[in-house]
């Protein structure tokens, strides 16, 4: 067991250890190359019974875990939607480490409670959030949207539901498109899979709100119950955004709660050319988006807006003697604003990444990004044997290899898998992939927070480079044939 004033000689060693990682992140591949038990096998099968120093857990740390590990901040990472850190953003959790501060109510920690309010204010200011809505961390998009069902089944049901239990016709509307938290958070809120209702979207993967209205005239001529519709911005195959001014509109007309899940693209409301994203946001109910994914903030950190948290807080407030305190109405209890008591303090990172940045230092950085990502998309289009599945849009392009002469495997999406899995395996690059209707497609996202032009032509020359190894393995095959 160690001493506090052994504190100094120990992180210094972490510190250094942080450091040196940063510097030769690089050299490390993206994706290990581990399999399946392999380092569950290497670790010993029972916790020691005797304490042992940092030292020789950090060495493990770098023999056993380290090589298992997916490289998340590599700038050659791409895949899925980032969880970008910063520098900024890690002395802030080393802070909140330390502190160990709970942050359920104002009492067990005033400041924190207080920066998490006009952190809030500043985010909702800066991204153009109209300012009839308040802001609360949470720790996932899944979380807060989960939140948002939870709040829109009582609203619908007069809050009956915490006490009665829910009723079987309640139904919640989203498009084919958006992400698996919603059907996860319609399952945990007792309504139902069956009661999620997938909206069909056009060929830009949007939702089509004629039909939505189309399926909300006819749940309630069936006597069923509409309480909540999820819009997204950004959706996670395509980042297709759904047409929010008529969805609002519908939901304004049937008197429908209306989330919206920005998780990944609201980062690009604080750019006021993205603005548009988000018009008929007044009419909505909650918005989510994730610090943690494209604004440079350690994973957990979401940012869940609401207009009315009263509707919120009568939710999920339940009051025992241990939590009452002198300040109630004064002041923000978090508890009682989303679903777990304990809160870490997540603000103090936000407010690190917002001052060390500045508001132009983010857009500055989102915007290069961006540029980057068009930069990208150019070469692949310039390329014959590639195709753009749709333009690039933000960060995002989505295409695939097309060679114009057929080779083994002759289907396109084999073929695509296949290239894929042999980027992946390379550890040069790290890409997912995605269907868009029938056709496999790749899956490029530039968010990583020190990426550079070179590393995007790094990626161009890995995926030409793995494209011409299929090319020339099927050319060898069809001479072997003939
Ligand atoms: N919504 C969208 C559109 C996403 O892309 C994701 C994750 O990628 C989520 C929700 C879930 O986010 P979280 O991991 O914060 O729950």
């Amino acid at each position: 067991m160690l001493n506090l004033t052994d504190f100094r000689d120990h992180a210094s060693a972490i510190i250094d250890w942080i450091d040196q990682y940063f510097q030769n992140i690089e050299s490390f591949p993206v994706r290990p190359s581990v399999g399946p038990k392999e380092v569950y096998k290497k670790i010993p099968a029972h916790a020691p019974e005797q304490g042992e120093q940092p030292e020789e857990i950090l060495k493990d740390f770098q023999e056993h875990i380290l090589p298992g590990l997916t490289h998340w901040q590599h700038p050659n990472f791409h895949a899925y939607f980032p969880a970008n850190n910063s520098v900024e953003s890690i002395y802030a959790e080393m802070i909140t480490a330390s502190l160990g501060a709970q942050c359920m109510v104002w009492e067990t920690s005033p400041a924190a409670a207080e920066l998490e309010q006009r952190m809030m204010e500043w985010l909702g200011g800066a991204m153009g959030i109209p300012d009839t809505f308040e802001g609360v961390i949470q720790d996932s998009a899944s979380t807060a949207t989960l939140t948002a069902i939870l709040t829109a089944r009582e609203v619908a049901t007069g809050f009956r539901s915490n006490e009665e239990g829910v009723p079987s016709n309640l139904k919640v509307y989203c498009s084919t498109e958006t992400h698996s938290s919603i059907e996860k958070g319609v399952r945990i809120s007792g309504i139902g899979k069956r009661n999620l209702v997938k909206i069909e979207v056009d060929d830009q993967m949007r939702m089509i709100p004629a039909t939505l209205e189309k399926q909300i005239e006819k749940d309630i001529a069936d006597g069923n119950l509409p309480c909540c519709v999820i819009a997204a911005i950004g959706t996670t195959g395509t980042v297709a955004i759904d047409p929010l001014k008529p969805i609002a509109d519908i939901c304004e007309r049937y008197k429908i709660w209306l989330h919206i899940d920005a998780a990944y693209a609201g980062s690009a409301l604080l750019l006021p050319e993205y603005r548009w994203m988000i018009e008929g946001m007044e009419k909505a109910d909650s918005f989510v988006f994730n610090p943690h994914k494209w604004l440079f903030t350690n994973f957990d950190c979401s940012a869940y807006f609401i207009k009315d948290p009263d509707s919120l807080i009568r939710t999920f407030e339940v009051l025992p003697e241990y939590l009452k305190t002198g300040t109630r109405g004064l002041v923000n209890d978090y508890r009682d604003w989303g679903i777990p008591l304990g809160r870490r303090f997540r603000a103090l990172k936000l407010w690190f990444v917002l001052r060390s940045y500045g508001l132009e230092g983010l857009r500055e950085k989102l915007r290069y990004h961006i540029h980057l990502n068009q930069y990208f998309a150019e070469q692949i289009a310039q390329q014959p044997d590639f195709e753009l599945i749709s333009p690039p849009f933000l960060n995002f392009t989505c295409f695939r290899f097309k060679p114009e002469k057929p080779i083994e495997p002759t289907e396109i999406n084999q073929l695509n898998e296949k290239l894929l899995d042999l980027i992946n395996q390379s550890g040069q690059l790290f890409m997912s992939h995605y269907r868009v209707g029938e056709k496999f497609v790749i899956r490029m996202v530039i968010g990583q927070t020190y990426v550079q032009r070179k590393h995007v032509d790094h990626a161009l020359a890995v995926i030409r480079y793995e494209a011409n190894r299929l090319l020339n393995a099927s050319q060898s095959v069809s001479q072997d044939l003939s």
